[in-house]
């Protein structure tokens, strides 16, 4: 395994895997490694040629007041952990190699960032797909992997990447989870003991949703006031939004018809968690 720093020798040397007719697999993350990122590398490992895993906590999509500065760091475990499930190449680039002096291009995905984690998080998918956008045109992969815990980003990525012709293959994985439901994040290792004992009630919110839509429930707002009320069993749980939605446009349902997406984030103390569970009716 290989690890670069800088943006140009990324640059060629994806280039020549390239040419040489490898396929790339690129899984874009922000490192403090757990299960879930690991599985996105174990796919791509068996679908290309070449795994590459960028690490990088992209300033541009945290907020003023967010947790940029706190953000879990360990690129020592990572990069262990890289080697562990065979990835290639693991690229490491500075805050100032992404944004050099006088950076002022943006790409914005306009309508799916509205709703969700783009109302209480201004700004921040421009961040996200404005470093996607450099991410691809730097290693110019094949696929990218992506999780679905952060469905918004996923169909904002795919959104971007139909937009712009980008000749890229979106691959979306499931939520990897804790035994107890919790879904695995970075962000998990800032919980306090009391905080982690109380999170997996957002994962049994999202299973009581689809409980009751299995049940025939169909009123949107007869579910989310059950589903707030279990997060709220929790004093520690702060509710950020919760809502059902179309899978495809983020829209907000108010009647149950077809597929739909429950979605959340709750803030514990000053860690904010996000999750989501897909429901089709069968
Ligand atoms: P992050 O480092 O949090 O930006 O995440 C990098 C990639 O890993 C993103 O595509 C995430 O959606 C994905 N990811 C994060 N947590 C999980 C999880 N629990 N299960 C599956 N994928 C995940």
């Amino acid at each position: 395994m290989q690890t670069v720093h800088e943006v140009d020798a990324i640059q060629r040397r994806c280039e020549s895997l390239r040419r040489e007719g490898k396929t790339i697999g690129l899984v874009p993350t922000m490192g403090a490694f757990h299960e879930g990122h690991l599985s996105l590398m174990r796919s791509a490992r068996i679908e290309d040629d070449v795994v590459v895993v960028s690490i990088f906590v992209n300033p541009l999509q945290f907020g003023r007041g967010e947790d940029f500065d706190n953000y879990p760091r360990d690129l020592q475990g990572d990069l262990a952990q890289a080697e562990r499930v065979g990835v290639d190449l693991v690229f490491t680039p500075s805050a100032e190699a992404i944004y050099p002096k006088g950076f002022q291009t943006y790409v914005d995905v306009t309508g799916l960032t509205e709703g969700l984690c783009g109302a209480s998080r201004p700004g921040h998918f421009r961040g996200v797909t404005t470093v996607v956008t450099k991410l691809f045109n730097l290693i110019r992969p094949h696929r990218a992997y992506f999780g679905q815990k952060d469905y918004q980003q996923s169909v904002t990525v795919r959104r971007l990447v139909a937009d712009l012709n980008m000749d890229i293959e979106i691959v979306l994985l499931p939520t990897v989870r804790e035994a107890d439901g919790l879904a695995m994040s970075s962000r998990n290792v800032r919980l306090t003991p009391e905080e982690r004992r109380a999170a997996p009630v957002l994962y049994a919110s999202l299973r009581l949703v689809e409980e009751r839509v299995r049940a025939g429930e169909r009123s949107a707002k007869d579910i989310l006031d059950a589903m707030r009320a279990t997060i709220e069993i929790e004093p520690l749980a702060r509710i950020d939004y919760v809502v059902l939605c179309d899978p495809e446009t983020l829209q907000p349902i108010d009647w149950i018809e077809g597929p739909v997406l429950s979605a959340l984030a709750v803030r514990f103390g000053d860690t904010r968690l996000i999750d989501n569970l897909p429901i089709t009716l069968s």
